[in-house]
């Protein structure tokens, strides 16, 4: 038995893990954060919560006898993905990262990259008044203290303080639409979005949205990967890596 490891929390995850279930020979299971009150879960095994730090993750893998370790976390959970890399190189396990790609602006596109959430709070003053926060509800104490600003944030729990003072929450979970998201922005007024570069299709609306608009976006730069781990970015060749690191998977 071909025992996989998947660290999930997208939809990249579900989907491999959907991909792999059933195969003769494969025992998959996915592991979550634990954070969202009500999570989407991947098909087969799932366990929650966190292992305790690399080395928490180095004895979880050598009790779970795991094979190898796909990390399929969003490319900002950057905390688990350098765990992951210690972790497995310690054990001796291989080590996938499948990392969907970026965003890229096109024509019409006003972004401003930045390098951190620090950055992006500090680059707000002057850009607009009205900030459509799209960071997650863990990035809000990084806003607060921008009194002069009013934001919504969208997020798929409510979020915790401290947070701006002038906020209001829109509790949702996408995908978005863009004339969903045209809405929305119309309604209140925005004046500039906020968000990571998180790429991916389930909430690209809002950039299509803010070009029409013709509103300023500001895109918070991906933290760097582990090097020297294999990196693929779609769900198709993480099958294939699997196939060709261990013979059986396909
Ligand atoms: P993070 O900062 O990298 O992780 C913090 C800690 O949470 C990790 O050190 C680990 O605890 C635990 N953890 C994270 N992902 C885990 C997983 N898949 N399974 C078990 N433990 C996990 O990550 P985060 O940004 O808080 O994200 C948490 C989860 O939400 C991830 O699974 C990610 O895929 C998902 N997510 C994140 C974002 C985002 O914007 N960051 C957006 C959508 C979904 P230990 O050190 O104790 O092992």
């Amino acid at each position: 038995m071909l025992n996989i490891l998947v660290l999930g929390g997208t939809d990249e995850a579900r989907r491999l893990a959907a991909a792999l279930a059933g195969r003769a020979g494969t025992h998959v299971v996915s592991s979550l954060a634990g954070r969202v009150r009500d999570p989407r879960l991947p098909v087969g095994e799932v366990r929650e919560g966190g292992f305790g730090g690399p080395a928490g993750l180095m004895a979880w893998i050598k009790e779970h006898r795991i094979d190898v370790v796909v990390d399929a976390t969003h490319p900002f959970a950057a905390r688990m993905t350098v765990s992951a890399a210690e972790a497995t190189g310690q054990a001796g396990v291989p080590l996938l990262i499948l990392r969907r790609p970026g965003w890229q602006a096109g024509p019409g596109d006003d972004w401003r990259w930045t390098p951190s959430l620090a950055a992006a709070a500090e680059s707000l003053p002057g850009l607009g008044r009205r900030v459509f926060l799209t960071t997650g509800r863990r990035s809000l104490p990084v806003f607060a203290g921008l009194d002069d600003l009013w934001f919504l944030a969208r997020s798929v729990d409510p979020p915790e303080p401290p947070a701006p003072r002038r906020l209001q929450v829109l509790l949702s979970r996408g995908p978005f639409t863009v004339e969903g998201e045209l809405a929305l922005m119309r309604d209140n007024r925005i004046d500039m979005l906020v968000t990571k570069d998180s790429g991916g299709r389930m909430t690209t609306a809002k950039l299509f949205a803010a070009r029409e608009l013709g509103l300023p976006v500001v895109v918070v730069r991906r933290p760097a990967a582990p090097d020297g781990v294999t990196k693929v970015e779609t769900v198709e060749e993480a099958l294939a890596w699997l196939e060709a690191v261990t013979g059986t998977a396909g």
